[in-house]
């Protein structure tokens, strides 16, 4: 297919996804490729805490204290004199249960991931095994890094160019927008784990294949069978889809409180849709919210 008619598609495929996720304003944005290869400019740039758009604003300063326009703000600056957290003022409530999936059983882990006993145990395994089309192109796997005993798991999709050619997962400019949001919620980054479906970089940032993830899923099983957090994230419809074990939109998985293996789980958008779409701010501003006040439970 000649390069127009690619993006074409691509296009199409974007604008039927924002109808689908009722998205108010269509903004056509660059590909994860263009990200990954350039700084995005200032006035595009999305901070946290995210401001409503121009119509829910007028509603939320009726009921809440006006959302900042500024970058995250610091911990002292965040603490009202009534004691309740900035990012806790205007929270949405915990919404209701959604699917309830149990992780697979260590047997079905193949070989014997299921007794690796540490996550150094299971990056090192990564690092040396070749599992899917994907690994013999990358620089480097990328398994995931974060505090062993965190309370916060994030699970995105797959390593990018950066992730990819320094082997951590999100120091991209996704990561960056991912750290202001732990920022806007009081959770600093060295205290969660952050993860992805796939540990190799699919090529031109593509999303990966079903039989890429079914060969890459038991790592990120065998992980969170050692941390055990207290709540999970999914980043974005793959990680969603793929950590609950069904084909739903993102839209469908959004707004519930599912469980893996007991955990609570939320679904929101991947930081890098943000980046595309900044009318998504709002939405994934309540479903962290939604996450942090599970965390405190
Ligand atoms: N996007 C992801 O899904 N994961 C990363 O590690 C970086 C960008």
């Amino acid at each position: 297919m000649p390069w127009s008619a690619l993006l074409a598609d691509e296009r199409r495929r974007y604008l039927v996804q924002q109808i689908e996720l009722g998205g108010a304003e269509v903004i056509l944005g660059r590909s994860r490729a263009e990200e990954q290869a350039t700084p995005m400019p200032a006035d595009r740039r999305t901070e946290f805490p995210a401001r409503a758009p121009a119509a829910e604003q007028a509603a939320t300063v009726a009921c809440e204290p006006a959302a900042p326009d500024t970058a995250a703000p610091t911990p002292a600056a965040d603490t009202a004199p009534s004691g309740v957290p900035k990012w806790k003022r205007g929270a949405p409530p915990v919404p209701g249960p959604g699917l309830a999936v149990l992780s697979p059983a260590p047997v079905l882990l193949g070989n014997d991931l299921a007794a690796l006993p540490t996550l150094d145990a299971v990056a090192e395994r990564i690092r040396t095994t070749y599992c899917c089309e994907l690994c013999p192109g990358r620089k480097h796997a990328v398994p995931g890094e974060g505090n062993p005993e965190a309370r916060l798991v994030l699970v995105g999709e797959g390593p990018g160019a950066t992730e990819d050619a320094t082997g951590r997962p999100f120091v991209g400019q996704a990561g960056q927008l991912l750290e202001s949001i732990l920022d806007a919620i009081e959770v600093p980054r060295s205290s969660v784990y952050i993860t992805n479906i796939v540990k190799c970089r699919p090529p031109q940032n593509r999303k990966p294949l079903p039989d890429e993830i079914a060969a890459c899923i038991p790592y990120l099983h065998r992980q969170l069978a050692l941390l055990q957090p207290k709540v999970i994230v999914a980043m974005g419809g793959t990680a969603g889809e793929s950590l609950l074990g069904v084909r739903k939109s993102l839209g469908d998985l959004r707004g519930k409180v599912h469980t893996y293996n007991g955990i609570p789980l939320v679904v929101t958008y991947h930081p890098a849709a943000l980046l595309r779409n900044p009318n998504w701010k709002k939405p994934t501003w309540d479903d962290v919210r939604i996450a942090r006040q599970l965390l405190d439970r």
